[in-house]
């Protein structure tokens, strides 16, 4: 595959000094294909790029109803790639094609959404006194940074990126530098249909050009998806230039298991919600809390399940796809290899050698039982298809264990008891609560984020447009 080259300033950017970067398919091992190790100055030059095109006339004059049907025909191209994206998807990540298959729709959705979003967020008229006409404006805030991580590069692109170009802003979005192929694949759509550095694609690694971009003095807001240090060195980088956040940083979320919870229905979604992208996956349902009296069956379902979940890479139609890289691989089987000798793991815990894909990164699904709830392996967040397990002998400690994280990400309710549902559900710390389920395909229409270390702010649905602008109210004193 030819090199993936930058877009900055409306041109294609590769390397002046030969600095690239391997992009490795964890599936195989194999090389892809190469990226820019982007630098300072390419950080610089791109800011200085989006100020400009901010200010352009030509970006200006794109009225907000043609934004919207920019960002429909953009939905439409995505559906018309889908096959080539998809296969893109599953090459850099390695994951099943029919979840990568998922994620471009999923992508499809968030421009089709913010797209009818686009020419419907206004302000209000308040009332003050005769004679003085005040009025709220809804300006775009700006040049926005959008740092995606490697799990969902599509989906995580397309939720921010759709919301950010509906409100009137410009985009600059930095790939992780392992999966850089479909936002590469937008942005020569980008770069055909909008003005000059109104959508910039920046590569290399998190820690240079990451770092030049988030702590740039040009950009007016950033949107971070990825772990909670490198979430609060962002953080940091914006606080000195007093720049708003959205941070996305992952969980550690209960599906949490009540004696009369319709169990058919339970274990498919409990399966799902940790072995989905190999648990690679910020609301991966990661732990699971059962009552006691129902917990030998539960686990017992569970173990078979996973016994017979297929590892391996998307040629070869497995359910559970490999680890991103080897880094990820070798911190998960650490993890695994220092369980506490009073947990007891209780299938997988392992690494898996796929005939024919040796050098790729495989790790069997996992279930370990807790010894306590306090186990590192209970309160961390692993990223990896590993579920752990507490039993609980009534709803206040149900409660009390599934809020004991420092995360509150997502959560998963299983009851027929509508009265325990509710309570439950009320008094869990978490951006989503799902009773009797678990997600929703893409859940592009639901406020998403986190309480607690999970984050800042709302991501998707209406309410994610409030990142990107900012209200100017307007007096007008009337005199005759
Ligand atoms: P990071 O948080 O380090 O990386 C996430 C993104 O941030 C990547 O695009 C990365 O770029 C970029 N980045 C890294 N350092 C900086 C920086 N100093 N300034 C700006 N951007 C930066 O996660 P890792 O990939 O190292 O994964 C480690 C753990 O993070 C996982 O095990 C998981 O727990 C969590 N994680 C959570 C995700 C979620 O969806 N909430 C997604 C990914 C990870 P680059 O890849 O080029 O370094």
């Amino acid at each position: 595959m030819e090199k993936i080259q930058m877009l900055i300033d409306g041109a294609w950017v590769g390397s002046e000094n030969e600095q690239w970067i391997d992009v490795i398919n964890p599936a195989t091992g194999e090389l892809i294909t190469q990226i820019v190790r982007g630098n300072e100055e390419h950080a610089d030059r791109a800011v200085q790029t989006a100020r400009k095109a901010l200010k352009s006339k030509e970006w200006k004059s794109f009225k907000p109803f043609e934004r919207g049907q920019f960002l429909q025909e953009t939905a439409r191209y995505i559906r018309a790639n889908a096959e080539a994206l998809a296969e893109l998807e599953s090459l850099d990540i390695g994951k099943p094609s029919a979840q990568a298959k998922a994620d471009i729709e999923a992508a499809a959705r968030y421009f089709e959404f913010y797209s009818g979003l686009a020419d419907k967020v206004f302000g209000d008229t308040i009332p003050i006194e005769e004679d003085l006409l005040n009025v709220t404006v809804m300006d775009p805030i700006g040049v926005t940074l959008h740092i995606v991580p490697w799990n969902y590069p599509i989906q995580i692109t397309a939720r921010s990126v759709a919301a950010a170009i509906a409100t009137g802003n410009v985009v600059i979005v930095k790939s992780s530098e392992d999966t850089p192929l479909t936002t590469n694949f937008l942005a020569k759509w980008f770069h055909e249909k909008l003005p000059k550095g109104v959508f910039q694609h920046l590569t290399g690694y998190g820690a240079e050009i990451g770092s030049a971009l988030t702590s740039h003095p040009g950009v007016n807001q950033i949107t971070f998806t990825g772990s909670v240090p490198t979430g609060i060195a962002v953080m940091k980088s914006a606080a000195n230039n007093v720049v708003p956040v959205t941070l996305e940083l992952g969980g550690k979320s209960p599906n949490v298991v009540f004696k009369d919870a319709d169990l058919d229905r339970a274990v498919p979604a409990i399966v799902n919600s940790i072995v989905q992208n190999a648990g690679q996956t910020c609301s991966a349902g990661s732990r699971l809390l059962v009552d006691e009296t129902i917990a030998d069956e539960l686990i017992e379902k569970l173990v078979e399940k996973f016994k017979h979940l297929k590892v391996g890479p998307p040629a070869n139609h497995a359910e559970v796809g490999p680890i991103i890289n080897e880094k990820q691989y070798k911190r998960i089987l650490e993890i695994l290899g220092t369980i506490d000798k009073q947990a007891k793991i209780l299938v997988g815990g392992e690494a898996v050698q796929v005939e024919g894909y040796e050098n790729g990164f495989y790790i069997r699904p996992t279930i370990i039982e807790a010894s306590n709830h306090n186990n590192s392996f209970v309160q961390e967040e692993i990223f990896g298809p590993v579920l752990s397990v507490v039993r609980f002998t009534d709803v206040e400690e149900a409660i009390e264990l599934a809020n004991a994280t420092d995360y509150g990400l997502v959560a998963g309710v299983w009851t027929k008891d509508i009265d325990v549902a509710h309570y439950v559900a009320s008094r869990i710390e978490s951006g989503q609560v799902f009773i009797n389920s678990y997600g929703a395909a893409g859940g592009v229409q639901m406020p998403f984020g986190g309480y607690k270390k999970s984050g800042i702010g709302r991501e998707k649905s209406h309410l994610a447009v409030q990142n990107y602008i900012q209200i100017k109210n307007i007096a007008i004193q009337v005199q005759l």
